[in-house]
């Protein structure tokens, strides 16, 4: 056990300083690199419009020459220098600001994939303007991988088509597919809306999970054994592995296994009253026709109360301790709460702030969704953490530097001042 009144570790602190330093000077250089690209893709299209009549054969030879003098030049295929010289081109014309954020070694080429991920959908310049300047105050101090979700329900929210209508085109284009990948391996992937997608994956993760304690020697890993029990599935149509014996956590055998996914609905959206987005939680915003088809079979509703301004959720309703103490932790840490983690809530460990034994309490302002993987750093090394209150997480690494976790937002609707109509 680690004393809060330990002294910095000086080494910690040191290779953490210079591991920042260094990674910005090279994000810097990326950035120098894409604006170069930029430059080569803005000289490649002047070269083309001057072509007095070009066939659409020739249109584009002045362009690929110039990506082939710099590729040759950088030792890179003269067709990803094309790709990136599009993609820098795209950048400097839809997202100036993002690009200067990158150059000054604010945001890394992680951060800027999400933003034009996001981004570009919004035709509207006014909206992608919008989304650009918000994206940028939330994409310093967090990682590639949250900022994309977070950018995901604020693109929505500035969609001016609503969700229900775009989701009902888009199911249109669900499909599986298979592509040859090299060395006798092939990819088979699907596009399916994305509550199925998210179940069918958690699903076969929780049977792999199962087989793998079942069965301490299995040395597969937990993909390996995910890939196997896909194509187990889909050749006999049951898992073969099915004997509903043998898991000592009770499952009935593999096949009893349900994928489970969060769904949060806006109490209007759910009443049908208005057509709002609702949320696949920590992923992605979700037609409010199937969220309501959903809700019709679901087993039980926890209904979250949530400040409508800052979104953070403020009460459960039903709650006592236990199951809905977790009910609670689950629909405000939505993830593994250290800093850039996104392991969902219902994988994590619910971990004492202030260890039980040191007279912390079973209260939810001393409790915190923690993965395995972060429970035990937090256990079993020198990282510490407290609360500071509202689910707000201040966690201090072995070399001082100080980090807050602040819980995601559950909910992203804007309240509409109408009495409510029940
Ligand atoms: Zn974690």
């Amino acid at each position: 056990m680690y004393s809060m009144t330990r002294g910095v570790d000086a080494k910690h602190r040191d290779l953490a300083d210079r591991g920042a330093e260094a990674a910005r000077v090279a994000e810097q250089g990326q950035a120098a690199l894409a604006r170069i690209f930029a430059e080569a893709a803005a000289e490649g299209m002047h070269r083309v419009a001057e072509l007095a009549s070009p066939s659409s054969r020739e249109a584009e030879l002045p362009f690929r020459a110039l990506a082939a003098e710099l590729g040759a030049a950088m030792n890179m295929s003269d067709r990803t220098v094309q790709r990136r010289m599009n993609d820098a081109a795209v950048l400097e014309e839809s997202f100036p600001a993002t690009f200067n954020a990158w150059e000054e070694g604010r945001i890394a080429r992680g951060h800027v994939a999400v933003i034009m991920e996001h981004g570009l959908p919004l035709t509207d310049p006014d909206a992608r303007a919008e989304f650009e300047a918000e994206a940028l105050i939330r994409a310093e101090g967090t990682t590639p991988g949250r900022l994309g979700a977070s950018l995901a329900r604020l693109a929505e929210s500035l969609q001016p088509r609503p969700l229900a209508e775009r989701h009902k085109e888009a199911r249109a284009s669900r499909g599986a597919c298979v592509r040859d990948v090299g060395d006798g391996m092939a990819e088979f992937s699907t596009i399916q809306p994305a509550v199925l997608a998210h179940a069918m994956h958690d699903r076969i993760t929780q049977q792999a999970r199962a087989i793998r304690n079942a069965d301490p020697t299995d040395t597969r890993t937990l993909d390996q054994i995910r890939a196997d029990l896909v194509a187990d599935m889909l050749l006999t149509t049951t898992p073969s592995v099915e004997t509903g014996a043998g898991f000592s956590d009770g499952f009935g055998g593999l096949g009893a296994i349900r994928g489970i996914v969060n769904v949060t609905v806006p109490a209007l959206a759910l009443a049908g009253v208005t057509d709002e987005p609702a949320e696949l939680v920590g992923r992605c915003p979700m037609d409010p026709a199937t969220a309501r088809q959903l809700a019709g079979h679901a087993t039980g509703w926890d209904r979250v109360l949530a400040d409508p301004i800052t979104g953070c959720v403020l009460a459960v309703d039903r709650y006592t301790p236990s199951a809905d103490m977790k009910r609670f932790l689950r629909a405000r840490d939505q993830h593994c709460r250290f800093p850039g983690c996104r392991q969902p809530a219902h994988r994590c460990d619910r971990d004492h702030t202030l260890d039980y034994a040191l007279g912390g309490a079973t209260d939810v302002c001393n409790l915190a969704c923690l993965c395995t993987r972060h429970h035990t750093l937090k256990g079993e090394t020198a990282w510490t953490v407290r609360q500071l209150g509202g689910g707000v997480l201040e966690w201090t690494s072995p070399g001082g530097h100080v980090y807050i976790d602040k819980p995601p937002p559950a909910i992203h609707f804007v309240p509409n001042t109408d009495p409510p109509p029940f």
